[in-house]
């Protein structure tokens, strides 16, 4: 169109100045009539004459036979962002290429001089690769991680460990669930890699978490009967129906007593063929078990009347490797084990709070706030122990709904009064799925629950006992520090008036733990709540005598009055071989108010072994560090192979003995002598 204006140089209504003919130039100056030649265009979205606004021309591209419309230049409704031809994207990736990217990205990481020597940058970077590959294409995960893990050198066995049919699909699930750029992914680096500081315990939002504030003043304590109940305490039982009798016991990896364990100084011949009772770094064979089946009974003096009732505080199958353990392998052990409960209790109910042990894969349970099909996934295990407690007639009906509901845990009020509340710690604990909005502290509603019926037994006028496997406290080393910091605010809520005690297992040691009031700003006989008791395991893993203990309770207040623990010696064990006449014998190993009681002023004695008492205990060991020694004695049940507890190691025990949460032994105590190992 341009090149046709030359022609309206000299329109009419155009001026020009005249330039002297001599130059050869036009006009000195010219101006074009002030209408806008209107013929240049064939037409007009506009009156082009107009002086108000801008003609608009129609314009038709030659090329493409359209005619661009008047809303493209329309300079009131400027069009924004070109929906029409929009760029492409890349073409979605298929699963391999998605893993290729991945290494690829995650080498770049390992390289980047970006992070420097930031491992905890690096390894939260990894997981949102890891992330964002379990979203896309969840079954490539697995091998994913079984090469990381070989590349890290994180196991000498990474697909036995992190393969598809181990804990590859539970990882999986968690990475595509968790906050892996945040505090989760921290925990994760720190906790299971050390590749990160472990993340400050996350502050509580206790609104509307307590229907009521504490009673103030506490209700006034029940009144001893003064007639005594017997009830039992066993755990950590680790039956192993696959011990094999002479094979190595001393083993240099994984669980020994088994054919295929060796010791890498003589694989082929083992150094310390495994007695038939069983061995320091083996779990609990039949013999063994049976051996204290028949000795519980016999040397607490109820063959005759039975206990009142049992408790058992968790881990009923062996340590068997990842790779070795299956659902059937579990239910196998929770046939047998609660089936030998029961013949040891005569006609008394055992309740049972399960433990890491007693699930698959091991330490693995999912929280319901995971939805859909995956939050049933664990329904098997819930479903099959209740079942069993039920037909052991441990609980009813009712109670198995309720059981099944909270992951095995649930309440039992006794018609004598008593509420016996049990509750499945892998929600505390290493379970991997607990590292899903883990600032939450309860993302499984496990605290939730245990607050709930805290609260029904207050109301009511009851006294409660809790029972759980993973304990809350002592050194901190078990649990997640986030839901037993907020486990302590609710037991100090109901304590000392409704808490009774507080019964845990896992360690497989035998020690304790006191909650204070206010978080334990103050530690006290005056501020002292409550008592948890961690009861030693019947297994001898690892480096432990085997032992049970059984509690004297009174029939009204169920405070403790005392407690007897028995052990049988592991390190005799190899004599009883090839001989039948003689078994293993269980034998008293102390009573718990005559061990402590002597230095403490002002208990009666069928005053309770309450919080205060222990508290005292623990003052009496500050100034008589023997009383430590004894303690450390019985915290290995008086096995050969327990180390002594002396230099910063008296203090520590002390702290740990005050430590209700994991986030308070953290803040308090020196780390590293939690165990008698
Ligand atoms: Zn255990």
């Amino acid at each position: 169109m341009i090149t046709t204006a030359g022609s309206l140089l000299f329109a009419a209504g155009a001026i020009a100045t005249t330039q002297p003919a001599a130059t050869g130039l036009g006009p000195t100056s010219f101006a074009p009539p002030g209408i806008f030649p209107t013929s240049v265009y064939k037409s007009y979205f506009n009156n082009p004459t107009a002086t108000s606004a801008q003609p608009q021309p129609v314009i038709s591209d030659p090329v493409l036979h359209s005619v661009y419309p008047f809303a493209l230049t329309n300079p009131k409704n400027i069009p924004q962002n070109d929906t029409k031809d929009p760029h492409p994207l890349p073409p979605v990736a298929s699963s391999s290429q998605l893993v290729q990217a991945a290494i690829t990205q995650i080498e770049s990481l390992f390289t980047n001089p970006v992070f420097g020597s930031n491992t905890c940058a690096s390894c939260q970077a990894i997981l949102e690769v890891l992330k964002f590959v379990s979203l896309a294409a969840p079954q490539e995960t697995p091998n994913l991680v079984v090469l990381l893990c070989e590349k890290l050198d994180l196991s000498s066995n990474c697909e036995d460990e992190f393969g598809p049919l181990t804990l590859g699909s539970t990882l999986t699930q968690v990475l595509a669930n968790a906050d892996v750029g945040g505090y989760d992914g921290q925990a994760i680096c720190g906790n299971f890699l050390s590749l990160c500081p472990m993340p400050t315990t996350s502050p509580l939002n206790l609104t509307g978490w307590f229907a009521k504030p504490k009673p103030n003043p506490l209700p006034s304590p029940k009144k001893p009967s003064g007639k005594l109940l017997k009830v039992l305490h066993l755990s950590d039982m680790h039956i192993d129906p696959r011990f094999a009798t002479g094979a190595e016991a001393n083993c240099s990896s994984g669980l020994c007593c088994r054919e295929n364990a060796f010791n890498k100084e003589s694989p082929q011949e083992p150094i310390f063929p495994a007695p038939r009772y069983g061995a320091f770094l083996c779990d609990t064979p039949y013999s063994l078990m049976l051996a204290a089946v028949q000795a519980i009974p016999v040397l607490t003096g109820t063959e005759k009347t039975g206990f009142d009732f049992g408790i058992y505080t968790g881990d009923l199958v062996s340590h068997d490797a990842e790779n070795e353990l299956s659902r059937d392998y579990v239910m196998y052990a929770e046939t047998v084990l609660y089936d030998l409960l029961k013949r040891i209790l005569g006609t008394g109910p055992f309740y049972v709070a399960l433990g890491n042990h007693d699930t698959h894969n091991e330490a693995q349970d999912a929280p319901h706030s995971i939805g859909g099909a995956l939050a049933e996934q664990f329904s098997w295990n819930y479903d099959h122990v209740t079942s069993l407690w039920q037909h052991e007639g441990w609980i009813d009906e009712a109670t198995v709904q309720l059981a099944r509901a909270h992951y095995a845990g649930y309440m039992v009020r006794r018609t004598d009064g008593l509420r016996v509340i049990t509750l499945n710690t892998d929600f505390c604990n290493s379970n991997l799925f607990n590292y899903i909005n883990l600032t939450t502290s309860d993302t499984s509603g496990m605290l939730r629950f245990l607050t709930d019926e805290l609260q029904d037994a207050e109301d009511a006028g009851d006294r409660v006992w809790i029972l759980g496997h993973v304990l809350s406290g002592w050194d901190g080393t078990n649990p997640l520090a986030n839901p037993t910091n907020l486990s302590v605010i609710s037991v100090d809520r109901f304590s000392p008036h409704v808490i009774a005690a507080i019964f845990f297992g896992h360690t497989h040691e035998d020690q304790f733990q006191i909650f204070y009031a206010n978080n334990g700003t103050v530690m006290s006989a005056e501020t002292a709540q409550t008592v948890a008791w961690i009861t030693p395991s019947l297994t001898p893993l690892t480096n432990l005598n085997s032992g049970f203990r059984m509690y004297e309770v009174d029939s009204a207040t169920f405070d403790i009055v005392n407690a007897f623990t028995w052990k049988a010696d592991v390190n005799s064990f190899s004599d009883l071989d090839n001989q039948t006449e003689v078994g293993p014998a269980y034998v008293f190993e102390y009573n718990t108010r005559e061990t402590y009681g002597g230095s403490i002023e002002g208990f009666g004695p069928n005053d309770p072994l309450n919080a205060t008492w222990w508290h005292l205990v623990t003052e009496a060991m500050n100034t008589t560090t023997s009383l430590v020694t004894t303690f450390n004695t019985f915290q290995g049940k008086s096995s050969a192979r327990t180390t002594a507890c002396t230099g910063d190691c008296i203090q520590a025990r002390i702290c740990y003995m005050r430590s209700g949460s994991a986030s308070l032994a953290f803040a308090n105590c020196i780390p590293g002598f939690g165990s008698v190992q």
